[in-house]
């Protein structure tokens, strides 16, 4: 049993760049007098009451057996309620792994319990199972991730038929009350729009799901349905209002002590708060996207804080974000709004440049001078331009292997990995 509060002190307050928060050991720790964390995908936290368990979220469709063997080694008491701190699949898909350990023992099946818009999510995701086994294997493609595997072997549908839905949802607040234990939980938009954050007083604790997952919010993801910065912020300012102790997030590790749990909350909340009001104050101006997402930055010593790297997400794709929430999809650029087709414009540009080969030694000498970004879009026109030139392709393959090194975040990562990937076929020939 490792002693994650001392080790999250230890990092919090040293700020410790170099320890790894984020662990999937699959190993269960006990942070307080009848609670427990297994450190997971995502993790499980779980509440010892007088009724049995309270556990806060299922883990995922790969990592829930083994989050329940671990639980069962600290506890025997039957689950009475599972509260999913969002529906996200990493978080709802180990569920049937619960339900299999209360048949298996001859409990009562536990309740489930939800945000009111967590069905809406289970619905959108089976409308679009395709996309999102498409984006996960990218998303989790770029960086060897192959354990975590989301929407791969096990699940013929990226959310498994087995899924437990909800047995009890709410719309603000719900009270409860197990075996003589509160729990108050309340409804938060932040990474998602269907999360709850759940406040324990007896234990003056705070299971806040991916309000904090120990990297810089995940409030940008390119590939998702829109996230909510603003709220994200106001909700971890109200969780401090409560002066919790422990707080314990769905990933990366437990932390406590009063002042250092606000000191995070504080950090996390002020820098989505400036994104926020930065990039709405430019929109008010009549400024463009591109222009936006050139000249706002976080300052690196914000990102540089133990839970506030861009390792997951990064503050450029939230820039997008919230131009999106706030605005439209156009991004100011005229020639954008109806734009020619990508091959097309390849092609004038390949003509234009004397060949499509001309224009992937350009990619190439424009990434050694360090312009990464301009040399994509260089290497994108050769390749759309001569799509079967394997010559272009090497180029292209090699590039983007290049760009995923030189990004941090892990959806940059797999979003550069998976262009690398699509050249190969060509290049092999
Ligand atoms: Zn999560």
């Amino acid at each position: 049993m490792a002693d994650l509060l001392a080790l999250s002190s230890g990092i919090i307050d040293s700020g410790d760049v170099d320890t790894p928060t984020n662990r999937v050991t699959q190993e269960l720790s006990e942070v307080g007098d009848g609670i427990a964390v297994v450190e997971s995908f995502s993790h499980s936290v779980a509440l010892r009451t007088d009724d049995g368990l309270v556990v806060f979220d299922a883990s995922s469709p790969f990592t829930g057996a083994a989050v329940v063997d671990a639980l069962r080694a600290w506890s025997t008491d039957p689950v009475d309620s599972l509260v999913y701190t969002h529906g996200h699949l990493d978080h709802v898909g180990g569920s049937p792994a619960f339900v299999a350990d209360a048949e298996g023992r001859g409990d009562k099946r536990p309740r489930f319990i939800a945000h009111d818009a967590v069905p809406a999510r289970f619905a959108r995701y089976r409308d679009t199972d395709g996309y999102n086994s498409h984006i996960n294997n990218r998303q989790f493609g770029g960086i060897g991730a192959t354990k975590l595997r989301i929407g791969g072997d096990r699940a013929h549908h990226f959310l498994p038929d087995d899924t437990a839905a909800p047995d009890v949802t709410y719309e603000t607040h719900l009270a409860l009350n197990v075996g003589g234990t509160d729990i108050e939980l309340h409804h938060g938009r932040g990474e998602t729009d269907d999360h709850t954050w759940s406040w324990i007083p007896s234990h003056r604790a705070i299971a806040c799901g991916d309000f904090l997952i120990w990297n810089y919010p995940n409030a940008g993801n390119p590939q998702k349905v829109q996230r909510y910065p603003a709220e994200w912020a106001a909700c971890l300012r109200q969780m401090a209002a409560l002066e919790p102790e422990l707080l314990l997030p769905a990933h990366g590790l437990p932390i406590e002590g009063k002042e250092r749990i606000a000191r995070v909350f504080d950090d996390v909340a002020t820098t989505l708060e400036d994104l926020v009001a930065r990039v709405v104050g430019l929109m008010n101006d009549g400024v463009t996207l591109d222009e936006i997402v050139h000249s706002v930055h976080v300052p690196d010593e914000t990102l540089a804080k133990p839970y506030l790297r861009p390792m997951y997400d990064e503050p450029e794709f939230v820039v997008r974000n919230i131009w999106r929430l706030y605005g439209g999809w156009w991004d100011g650029n005229p020639a954008r709004l109806k734009p020619a087709p990508d091959s097309a414009i390849a092609n004038e540009v390949a003509t234009l440049a004397g060949g499509a080969a001309v224009l992937a030694r350009r990619a190439t000498e424009t990434a050694e001078a360090g312009g990464l970004r301009l040399a994509c879009q260089l290497v994108e026109w050769a390749g759309d331009a001569a799509p079967d030139d394997r010559d272009i392709h090497a180029v292209r393959q090699q590039l983007y292997e290049r760009r995923r090194t030189a990004e941090t975040s892990l959806m940059a990562k797999g979003i550069f990995a998976a262009a690398a990937r699509d050249s190969a076929p060509i290049v092999d020939g």
